[in-house]
């Protein structure tokens, strides 16, 4: 009997370019068995050492360069210059993030118990690689989403297996060889590839799941890991709001929703996906993206182009379906509205929607795609109230000048993160966490969050003094009983003490 192929298809052309066999259980078992051998003396290498062979791996990125972009475009469908600014770029600064800050991160660190009783003892807190971690991709971003996740798990002493997406699978198959050429050990690095099959499989053998994707795979993901109480980090879908006021510099706003909504043709998690415009600026507003949006170039990806293809053909009927359904239902696209008929894969126009409402699924369900629907509001607190009428929760934008408003807005907007007067930009400052609320998931990457998960924590209390016996050990006694009572009332009791202390220790959040 054949075992299972996966077809790798070109969006931008629909022509096959690779056909490779899918992992089986057995496979997938044995793979998590040789990363497992491989971790051991991983873990025993200095934090100096694995950098060392992540700045070699750089290297070679850097080398392959062209050879790279190839296999991005190819499989995504996406500009090349989008596989050099957004891929490549982020990778080469996060290797060298992680190479730089995990140190930092994950030292050994002394922690001073507050209670005076406890200065009898010396209390540490060290972290330690989980072991082997799966990480499972979507296909919008083959390097980013791959490798990218995988540098802070490996720089904290973990192998890593990689199950992509199974549209971009080759990606992810040409980072393994290049880890390998720059002298990683052998399967600390390994692919598995497949489909939800191997993705579970995949649960069942290793310490702990990094999954992006959807919000549906996500939950099965995580159901999977509660039969083996592994961690898992999910990374989810977004409905990401913008929000422009009257006082906004709106030039700069119509260039940052124009990209934030259709950079890598909208495929991105952090995607503005709807904006709402304050009344006095909504006319503006709308001919300046109008005017932008007309002004892109759609082509394949070798070609001097803003947009691409889409990826994923079931992503593109979704999209399709959604932007047809908003027309029935009143609203009008002031441009594309359809697939682009001068091209033949996975084009659709990139669209400005007007006249958009909540009763239309393009507003509150994720679409991945070249979508910017526009909706005229009231006022801020009407674009919040709007904003947050979302199950998702992972970014959001504020056009405004105003940094007190702006500051009351952080504060109401249910997102993990926000961006003012910018779009984009959270994803590629690792130095800070950055991950959602609600159906976006829980979980974050980047900054010290972003490294820890992927380790488990271990607090060590060592005596300093060395006593025959402590005062809460054996043997019991009415003396010692009383005297633990007194000692409650006198640490705990309010009295003289908190009539000193100031009602209200919050430090005030710094104004943006
Ligand atoms: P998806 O959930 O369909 O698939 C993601 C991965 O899970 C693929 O590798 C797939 O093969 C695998 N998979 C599918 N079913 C599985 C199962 N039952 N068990 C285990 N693995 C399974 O998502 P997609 O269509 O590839 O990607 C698009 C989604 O990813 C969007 O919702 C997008 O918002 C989200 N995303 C989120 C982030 C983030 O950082 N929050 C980043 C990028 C993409």
């Amino acid at each position: 009997m054949t075992s299972p192929s996966l077809k790798v298809r070109n969006p931008a052309t629909l022509e096959q370019i690779a056909e490779l066999p899918v992992a089986s259980a057995a496979e997938v078992a044995a793979a998590a068995a040789r990363a497992r051998k491989a971790q051991r003396p991983w873990q025993a290498k200095s934090l100096a050492e694995r950098a060392k062979l992540l700045y070699r791996f750089r290297d070679l990125l850097i080398d392959e360069q062209e050879r790279l972009a190839d296999i991005v475009t190819a499989e995504s469908g996406k500009p090349r210059a989008e596989v050099y600014g957004n891929e490549l770029f982020y990778l080469c600064d996060v290797i060298g993030f992680w190479a730089k800050n995990a140190e930092k991160f994950l030292r050994p660190k002394k922690i001073r118990p507050h209670l005076f009783m406890f200065k009898t003892k010396k209390v540490f807190s060290y972290h330690y690689p989980l072991g082997v971690i799966g990480i499972i991709s979507p296909w919008n971003f083959p390097l980013v989403l791959t490798a990218g996740d995988a540098v802070p798990a490996l720089m904290a002493g973990n192998a890593v297996l990689i199950k992509p997406s199974e549209l971009t699978p080759l990606t992810a198959l040409f980072v393994a060889e290049l880890a390998q050429k720059a002298g990683f050990p052998d399967n600390l690095l390994q692919t598995v590839i497949g489909g939800a099959e191997a993705g579970q499989t995949l649960i069942d053998h290793v310490d702990m799941i990094a999954f992006t994707g959807s919000v549906e795979v996500g939950k099965q993901v995580a159901q999977r890991a509660a039969e083996r109480l592994i961690p898992v980090s999910l990374e989810l879908g977004g409905k990401d709001p913008a929000i422009v006021l009257n006082d906004a510099n709106l030039e700069r706003a119509a260039n940052a929703c124009v990209w934030g909504a259709l950079m890598n043709s909208g495929q991105v998690c952090t995607s503005i996906e709807r904006i709402y415009v304050e009344e006095a600026a909504y006319d503006t507003f709308v001919a300046k993206v109008v005017e932008k949006v007309r002004a892109l170039r759609q082509g394949a990806s070798d070609e001097e182009i803003e947009l691409g293809s889409m990826s994923s053909e079931g992503q593109f009927k979704k999209v399709q379906a959604q932007v047809d359904e908003a027309i029935a239902k009143g609203a009008k696209a002031l441009t594309g509205g359809c697939a682009n008929p001068n091209l033949r894969g996975l084009f659709y126009e990139p669209t400005v929607l007007v006249e958009v409402n909540h009763d239309m699924s393009i507003a509150h369900e994720e679409t991945f795609g070249p979508i910017i629907p526009i909706i005229k509001v009231r006022d801020a607190d009407e674009a919040i109230r709007m904003a947050n009428d979302s199950r998702y929760g992972l970014d959001a934008c504020i056009f405004t000048r105003d940094k007190q408003l702006a500051a009351r807005m952080i504060d109401q907007l249910h997102t993990g993160t926000v961006c003012v007067n910018d779009a984009l930009v959270n994803y590629i400052i690792p130095d800070t966490p950055m991950g959602g609320v609600k159906d976006s998931g829980s979980s974050r990457r980047h900054g010290v969050e972003g490294i820890r998960k992927y380790c488990r924590q271990k607090t060590v209390v060592v005596d300093r003094l060395g006593l025959r016996n402590e005062f809460p050990w054996f043997p019991a006694s009415r003396k010692k009983t009383e005297q633990m009572r007194r000692l409650i009332n006198l640490l705990w009791r309010s009295g003289w003490k908190t009539k000193f202390r100031s009602p209200d220790r919050a430090r005030k959040a710094p104004v943006p």
